[in-house]
């Protein structure tokens, strides 16, 4: 074997001198910084506020909408222990960037960032309004971008930091009647993608995870208006779904809620830039 071959396969070469970087302990392990989660007050995202809590974060929910609701947008009340609840229309950055530097100067470093705030319209997509799409992609795309804008350079200071993307498998193939929602969620995975490079250098992780079809309001929504387009009763287009998941339920709150758990824990430290499908294998790619 040449010298040159054997050093590229590290056999006391040179050409693997790459520079072996350890990220400090207190780099890795975020618990006891504060955990933004937008659209924290029900379903999914409040799922994910009360794992992170049992995680050791100081959670902030995000919402349009709490029980019990602060008065207005400069005051927080408590939810649940260790859940604080602030109003935010993720699709407003000036209340964004508010939030953003009122949490960081009276409660400590946003640690982890979860952009899940999200919404759906159903619409056979010959008869898809511009209202709609737009609608759509400003809380999904836009939502997601405007609150990374206001916390990722915060991160990237500090060297320290992780973001999840709440996506969707919609997200990876078309789905004619909520095209929106599908176009919104693919251009949150590529967006995913060009935050992780842009952050890498930083420390600062950045993942999105695609859940399939969790029982929350926004299916009870799709279910209502899948059931009026199909003809079909009530509880039928999720059942008739449901029947095609491979694990043969549909999914809990806490399946997502776990994954996003250890994607922020040092367990989650070296994955970057990824879509994962949390769905039951109904998607492979
Ligand atoms: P949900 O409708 O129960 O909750 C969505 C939350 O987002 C609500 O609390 C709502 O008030 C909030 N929200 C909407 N617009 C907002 C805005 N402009 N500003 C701030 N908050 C806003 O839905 P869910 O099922 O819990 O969905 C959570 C996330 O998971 C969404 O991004 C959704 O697209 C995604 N998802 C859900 C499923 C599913 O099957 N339920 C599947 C794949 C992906």
């Amino acid at each position: 074997m040449s010298a040159d071959v054997a050093g590229a396969f590290g056999a006391g070469g040179s050409a693997l001198d790459l520079e072996e970087v350890t990220p400090a302990k207190e780099s890795l392990d975020l618990r006891g910084t504060i955990a933004l989660v937008t659209g924290g007050g029900q379903g999914i995202g409040r799922a994910i506020c009360r794992r992170l809590a049992q995680d050791g974060f100081r959670v902030i929910a995000a919402d349009l909408h709490l029980s019990p609701s602060p008065a207005n947008l400069d005051e927080a009340v408590e939810l649940e222990p260790g859940i604080t609840g602030r109003l935010v229309d993720v699709t407003k950055p000036a209340q964004l960037e508010r939030l953003v530097a009122w949490i960081e100067s009276n409660a400590g470093p946003i640690g982890v960032l979860v952009n899940n705030a999200g919404t759906l319209r159903v619409s056979p997509l010959l008869k898809l309004s511009e209202k709609d799409m737009r609608e759509v992609f400003e809380v999904n795309f836009f939502g997601t971008f405007f609150c990374t804008q206001a916390v990722a350079a915060r991160m990237a200071e500090r060297r320290r930091g992780r973001i999840v993307n709440i996506a969707s498998i919609a997200g990876k193939g078309g789905r004619p009647i909520f095209a929106s929602y599908a176009a919104s969620k693919a251009a949150v995975l590529n967006l995913t993608q060009s935050y992780a490079l842009a952050l890498a250098p930083s420390n600062v992780t950045v993942n999105a995870v695609c859940p399939g079809i969790v029982r929350t309001k926004m299916w009870e929504g799709i279910d209502a208006a899948l059931s009026a387009l199909e003809g079909v009763p009530r509880q039928e287009p999720l059942r008739r779904r449901i029947a095609q998941i491979p694990l043969r339920r549909a999914e809990s709150v806490d399946d997502i809620a776990n994954f996003v758990s250890y994607l922020v824990s040092p367990m989650g430290a070296y994955i970057t830039g990824q879509g994962i499908n949390v769905d039951g294998g109904l998607e492979f790619h």
